[in-house]
């Protein structure tokens, strides 16, 4: 950047040519056919997840789970919508389906979930594009977790799922997959079949209303970390990637045989770096939390911060070193 020759200013508003092209390429490698123009370049999957409300209108009714990342909800209460929760439980094994006596516009999806690590089936994938078809709903389906999933058979886009394209919009990060964190980058993909009608009646793709969103309001991701991003999905990106993932996923394997010879109920673990613990002898999440603080010297989440469901569970992550998490294992062995 500091060479004139070589120098890039203002670049596409959704992202370089070249990432396009490695994304269409990833995608492929799993079985999804998605065109350039359905793909969205962004500094990440929050910004997204709240940005997208700009194409909706405040008149819709939002159906969010409880618990779940709290972005879905707080962006959108931002926006003075109506929002309906449904309720993830021991009972689903925190994973809501859709109930036909509820009538929503918007579904946030999150699968592999940010808190529970609980993934959703092809099977209840299929029921709820179902649901969206025939309401006329739009599925945000959050896979910020999708490099997560080590079983073939469990689907990693939403778009695996016949007719999603018609009804879902996928958002993505690398922040978990490749540790954009601090750098910033994610994607989301806007199908040119997903089409709705506008107030006065006319139809219009979702995509188009999208593209033009993000060329008023944001003028795309430093050319720099784009090329960080497409390094990611070249074989050897992916290889490195899927190595960290195998290294955070022997942290949850540790995790979760420490839980299980305390007797302690817990859920995900599987296919997502976070594992959700019941909080033991009837603790509540902050009770829990400061019980692990004062007497371990551990940390973790209180589940109550992810929603009125979420309380009485404790979230654990994987994002930590081994040593970290032998020894923080090791305390809950010896003084829970
Ligand atoms: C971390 C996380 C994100 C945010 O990702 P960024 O790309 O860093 O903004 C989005 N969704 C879920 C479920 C997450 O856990």
């Amino acid at each position: 950047m500091g060479v004139k020759e070589t120098f890039r200013g203002y670049g596409p508003e959704q992202g370089y040519d070249f990432l396009h092209d490695a994304l269409v390429k990833y995608y492929a490698s799993f079985g999804v056919a998605v065109e350039s123009s359905e793909i969205f370049i962004s500094d990440g999957a929050k910004s997204d997840c709240g940005n997208i409300t700009d194409i909706f209108s405040n008149s819709n009714t939002i159906l969010v789970p409880d618990p779940v990342y709290p972005v879905y909800l707080d962006t959108n209460i931002m926006c003075g919508r109506k929002i309906i929760y449904m309720n993830g439980s021991p009972e689903n094994n925190f994973l809501p389906m859709p109930d036909e006596s509820v009538k929503a516009d918007v579904i946030y999806l999150c699968s592999p979930n940010n808190p529970t690590g609980a993934v959703y089936t092809r099977e209840q994938l299929e029921k709820w594009v179902a649901y969206a078809l025939k309401n006329d709903a739009v599925i945000l389906y959050d896979a910020a977790y999708e490099a997560f999933i080590s079983d073939p058979a469990i689907p990693r886009s939403i778009f695996l799922i016949e007719g999603a394209k018609k009804c879902a919009i996928e958002l993505c990060s690398l922040s978990k997959t490749a540790g954009f964190t601090g750098t910033r980058c994610g994607y989301t993909v806007v199908p040119h079949a997903l089409v709705r009608k506008t107030p006065d009646g006319r139809s219009m793709e979702l995509n188009k209303m999208w593209l033009r969103r993000q060329t008023t309001k944001f003028n795309g991701v430093p050319y720099i970390i784009q090329r960080g991003a497409e390094a990611v999905f070249t074989e050897e990106g992916i290889r490195q990637c899927r190595e960290n993932i195998a290294y955070y996923q022997e942290n949850a394997n540790i995790m979760m045989e420490a839980l299980a010879r305390k007797g302690i109920k817990f859920y995900g673990g599987l296919h997502s770096p976070y594992i959700w613990m019941q909080c033991p002898k009837g603790m509540k999440s902050w009770e829990f939390f400061d019980y692990l603080l004062e007497n371990l010297a551990v940390v973790g989440t209180p589940g109550a911060g992810f929603g009125a469901m979420g309380e009485g569970y404790f979230r654990l992550t994987a994002f930590g070193s081994r040593e970290n998490t032998v020894e923080a294992m090791g305390r809950f062995m010896e003084k829970l």
